[in-house]
């Protein structure tokens, strides 16, 4: 059996997650130095192309145009400004450039603009990464003619508890963007967020979810939830405690040991 063809079930996921930290750590690191290289770390930055007045309604994101969060809809950054941005994301050490926009999905005319970015971006020799929200048939590919290498849509959350936190979109309409993005030949790069509310077992589905997907996620964002004043979560309960069951170094672990089998798996 391949690394591609192995699928973990929930409760073993589960069984992996309960394991004492040292010895998650032991085994990460085991599968992680046989397919990556060790205390190598690639550098990203990340870019907002187009900030606020979105029309989804993520409960934990201040660009929402739905909650009060002092977060003004901007227009779309002037090219220029783009390659500015570029140039010293590299000169601070990244490889990887990623844009995001504050969009439910692109338009065709906003996805001209993006690719004028895409191009640029990758003409200085960095590896391009772009977030646009879901994306239609043929716009993937599109993006990859371009020259983009990484597509960012991120699942956030299990399935069972994506609707306590999004109900604009489903849990289904994010997984097809991520098989347009695969079928198109561009790297996917998608994690979640801990912190929304979610039960242990339920970060463990999320985890079992990009685990069992084929081909694995290039990338794996492992985010801790930002509580914005303004929004629905920004009253949520710590996520990190200070006792000694903070679920990060969990959830990051489970991920090099779950997910390092590809390449080139990258948690972050
Ligand atoms: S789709 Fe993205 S920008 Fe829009 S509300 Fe959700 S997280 Fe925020």
């Amino acid at each position: 059996m391949t690394n591609q063809s192995l699928r973990w079930t929930l409760p073993e996921v589960i069984a992996l997650y309960q394991q004492p930290l040292m010895d998650l750590l032991w085994q990460a690191q085991q599968v992680h130095r046989q397919h990556q290289t060790a205390n190598e770390v690639q550098l990203s930055s990340l870019l907002s192309i187009k900030t606020g007045g979105c029309p989804e309604d993520c409960s934990y994101c201040p660009q929402s145009s739905r909650y009060d969060t002092g977060i003004e809809k901007e227009r779309v950054l002037e090219l220029e400004r783009v390659i500015e941005a570029a140039r010293a994301a590299r000169a601070g050490g990244a490889t990887r450039f990623c844009m995001g926009a504050a969009w439910r999905s692109p338009t065709e005319a906003q996805l001209d603009e993006v690719i004028a970015m895409v191009q640029e971006v990758k003409a200085l020799g960095l590896e391009t990464c772009v977030t646009l929200g879901m994306l239609k048939n043929g716009q993937a590919e599109r993006l990859k003619q371009a020259g983009l290498d990484y597509y960012n849509h991120n699942l956030d959350t299990s399935e069972d508890y994506y609707s306590e936190i999004i109900t604009t979109r489903s849990y289904q309409d994010r997984l097809d963007t991520l098989d347009r993005v695969q079928a198109a030949g561009l790297s996917t790069c998608s994690g979640g967020i801990v912190g929304l509310g979610e039960s242990r077992e339920q970060r463990a589905a999320l985890i079992a979810q990009l685990a069992n997907r084929s081909p694995y996620p290039h990338s794996v964002p492992i985010n801790q939830l930002v509580r914005v004043p303004g929004t629905p979560l920004a009253d949520n309960a710590p996520w990190m405690s200070s006792s000694s069951c903070a679920p990060l170094p969990w959830l990051v672990l489970l991920c090099l040991k779950l997910l390092s089998g590809s390449q080139p798996a990258a948690p972050q």
